[in-house]
């Protein structure tokens, strides 16, 4: 049985529907992102879950138990705000206690309780403090440890890096995953950031418009995107309109018209038409002497480069079109802006999007 089941959740906002039938089931022990651009609904599937928002339509079961009427404090649930919300006034130790006074928690437990949630989190040497004496990413671990401290069946996550800086974000969030894997605490976890999701979630749910777009391992939303708003919202992507010109299907091998010129494609997912869209991630491309005679080798031009450290990134394009393709690669590159290159892409890391080209 699910920890959490939502199936066909619906909600309205006068005339605007904001979640447009949404299930989703995550198990004991997962940490399940929701992903999507601003105003996708993220926010409000969370805010069902916990109890803020009632649903139009569909039902959320915790345990097995439908939440129907069930408010915020009955459901087995704890919010980790990513303004932290804590309270200014009280220490550490009282904020990490908050929801356990609410609770009724008798005083050992309590004491028990707030001591190893701070443990968890290393703020063990905090706890006499006021949040405005700790640093941004202490802050966050309070919040962290006052929602760990109710033992919750499920964390629902709020955007909880967004006011760190890159580098505490990065650090954070890798923290909240162990403890997340140790623990073995379910989770959901509301980001606009694909990098974030990528990195801490055993199951990704890339949301759209109040629906979901995909729903996948970071593996599969990243390799095997189904659409074109998944291959360009989860990371970067080459996305071409192609037709299927020739197939061997016993060896899974099909040949395309592009854009880019023709090309060979690898792929033990069949293209669901003819005429469908293909794409490529920056990092695919290989640029090499000796390409000749490979399948696969497209002559482009650079049109830009910009050196980001760890790698280049190079916009190129095809002959007579104006279509830009972003290629990344390792380190530095000699190759200059406005000479034609060769590049060559691997057949199978070409992949068929499950989208026709109308
Ligand atoms: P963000 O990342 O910006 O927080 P989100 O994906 O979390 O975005 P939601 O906050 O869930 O988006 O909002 C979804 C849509 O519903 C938005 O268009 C928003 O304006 C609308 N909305 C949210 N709450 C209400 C409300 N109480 N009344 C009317 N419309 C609302």
């Amino acid at each position: 049985m699910s920890v959490l089941s939502i199936a066909d959740a619906r909600i309205r906002f006068g005339s605007y529907d904001a979640l447009k039938g949404i299930s989703v089931a995550v198990e004991q022990g997962q940490l399940v992102t929701l992903l999507g651009p601003s105003g996708c609904g993220k926010t409000t599937l969370l805010r069902a879950i916990a109890g803020f928002i009632s649903l139009d339509g569909g039902a959320i079961s915790i345990d097995g138990a439908d939440m129907r009427g069930v408010p915020p404090e009955r459901r087995n649930t704890a919010m980790c705000f990513q303004s932290y919300a804590l309270f200014p006034h009280l220490t550490v130790y009282e904020n990490i206690a908050f929801g356990l006074r609410q609770k009724g928690t008798a005083k050992e437990e309590l004491e028990q309780r707030v001591q190893s949630s701070a443990a968890q989190v290393s703020l063990q040497a905090q706890l006499q403090k006021l949040p405005t004496q700790l640093s941004g990413g202490q802050q966050q671990r309070v919040a962290l440890a006052r929602a760990l401290a109710v033992r919750p069946g499920v964390i629902l996550f709020d955007e909880p890096l967004s006011n760190l800086d890159a580098r505490l974000r990065d650090q954070v969030r890798f923290e909240i995953r162990q403890l997340q894997k140790n623990h073995g605490f379910t989770a959901v976890y509301v980001t606009h950031d694909q990098a974030e999701a990528l990195a801490m979630s055993d199951l990704v749910v890339v949301m759209n418009a109040g629906q979901i777009e995909q729903a996948g391992t970071p593996h599969d939303v990243y390799y095997r995107p189904i659409n074109r708003f998944v291959a360009d919202f989860v990371g970067t992507a080459n996305i071409m309109p192609v037709q299927v010109v020739g197939r061997d299907a016993f060896a899974n091998t099909y040949r395309l018209k592009s854009p880019m010129g023709e090309v060979e494609v690898l792929s033990d997912e069949q293209p669901i038409a003819d005429h469908v869209y293909a794409m490529w991630r920056p990092e695919d491309a290989i640029v090499q002497d000796g390409l000749d005679g490979q399948s696969n080798v497209f002559t482009l031009k650079v049109k830009a480069k910009s050196f980001l450290g760890n790698l280049t990134d190079v916009s190129v394009s095809a002959a007579g079109t104006d279509d830009l393709y972003r290629i990344q690669i390792l380190g530095q590159t000699e190759i200059a802006e406005g000479e034609m290159r060769s590049f060559r892409i691997e057949p199978s890391k070409i992949r068929f999007l499950k989208e026709r080209v109308q």
